[in-house]
C-alpha cells in the first residue's frame, strides 16, 4: 500500500526548531516508504492566526528542501466537508449553550464521549489508551463562535487527502483517541500513528509559538537539519561531512531508524 503521510502546522507563527523536527520526522517516514508527503495549512482558527505566516512556513519549508507533493490544501477552504461531517454526527452530537452574564450565545455542538476504552499502538510511544467518557468528556466539533474544531477537520481532511500515516509531535498523542472515535463513527480508516517527542526549551515547556520560541533560520540550514537529526536520535555525520542540504536529506532518507525514538532505546547514536 503506498504510503501518505503529511504535515498539517498551523499558521499561528513562524516555523520553529520544534516545527521543523516533527517535519522532518513525517517527511523521513513517508519519504523511506517511497511514499507520498502532504503538506496541509491548518488555518481554521482565523483569530489566531498571524498575518503571513502561512507563506512564511511554506517558504521556509521550501528553503529547507522539504518537496511536498501535489497541492497544498487549506483547510479555510473546507468548510463544506466539514459541515456535511457534522450532518453526518448528528445522532451522536448535541447543541451547548452556556450563555455568560446572560449574553445570547451561540450554541457549541459536542459529540458524545463513549465509556468504552479506545486504544492503538502508536508506533514510538507504543499502547496508549482513554476512556474518552472520564479521560476527556464530551468535546466540542463546532465552536460557540462559528469555527469547526481541530479534532473534527483533522479527521475529515487526513481522510479526505488519504492519510496513513500520521507522524508528528507528542502533544497531540492525547488528542488521538478523539480523533479514532470521529473515525470510527464517520467510518473512515484509521491511520498508523507515531509521535515524535518534543523538543523542551530551557524552562521544559514545549517549543511553541505560544511561547516565543524563536523563528528558524534560513543561514544555517544544512547545521540545523543536522541538529533536528540528532535530536530524533538518528546518527548524523558532522555537518561538514555532507557537500549541500540535499545530499543529508538522502543520508537521512536512507538511514531513517524511526524505532530509535522508541522510549528506552539505548542503540541510540
Ligand atoms: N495543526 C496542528 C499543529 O500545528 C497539527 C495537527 C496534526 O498534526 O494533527 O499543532
Amino acid at each position: 500500500m503506498l504510503t501518505i503521510g503529511r504535515f498539517a502546522p498551523s499558521p499561528t507563527g513562524p516555523l520553529h526548531f520544534g516545527s521543523l523536527v516533527a517535519a522532518t520526522a513525517s517527511y523521513l517516514a513517508a519519504r523511506q516508504a517511497q511514499g507520498r508527503w502532504l503538506l496541509r495549512i491548518e488555518d481554521l482558527d482565523k483569530p489566531r492566526e498571524q498575518a503571513g505566516a502561512a507563506n512564511a512556513i511554506i517558504q521556509t519549508l521550501a528553503d529547507y528542501g522539504f518537496e511536498w507533493d501535489g497541492d497544498i490544501l487549506y483547510q479555510s477552504q473546507r468548510q463544506d466537508a466539514y459541515h456535511a461531517a457534522l450532518t453526518a454526527l448528528h445522532e451522536h452530537t448535541y447543541a451547548c449553550t452556556r450563555s455568560r452574564k446572560g449574553l445570547p450565545t451561540l450554541p457549541s455542538i459536542r459529540v458524545r464521549a463513549p465509556d468504552h476504552p479506545i486504544g492503538f499502538i502508536d508506533s514510538i510511544q507504543g499502547n496508549y489508551c482513554q476512556v474518552l467518557s472520564r479521560d476527556v468528556g464530551d468535546f466540542v466539533l463546532l465552536r460557540a463562535d462559528g469555527l469547526f474544531a481541530y479534532q473534527l477537520a483533522v479527521v475529515v481532511d487526513d481522510a479526505f487527502q488519504g492519510v496513513n500515516q500520521v507522524v508528528r509531535g507528542a502533544d497531540l498523542l492525547d488528542n488521538t483517541p478523539r480523533q479514532i472515535w470521529l473515525q470510527q463513527l464517520l467510518g473512515l480508516p484509521q491511520p498508523d500513528y507515531a509521535h515524535v517527542p518534543l523538543v523542551l526549551n530551557e524552562f521544559g515547556q514545549k517549543l511553541s509559538k505560544q511561547n516565543l520560541a524563536p523563528a528558524l533560520n534560513t543561514s544555517e540550514r544544512l547545521q540545523t537539519l543536522v541538529t533536528a537529526l540528532r535530536f530524533l536520535k538518528q546518527p548524523c555525520p558532522d555537518a561538514c561531512e555532507f557537500s549541500s542540504l540535499s545530499a543529508c536529506w538522502d543520508w537521512a532518507i536512507a538511514h531513517w531508524d524511526m524505532p530509535q525514538l522508541k522510549p528506552g532505546n539505548t542503540h541510540a547514536g
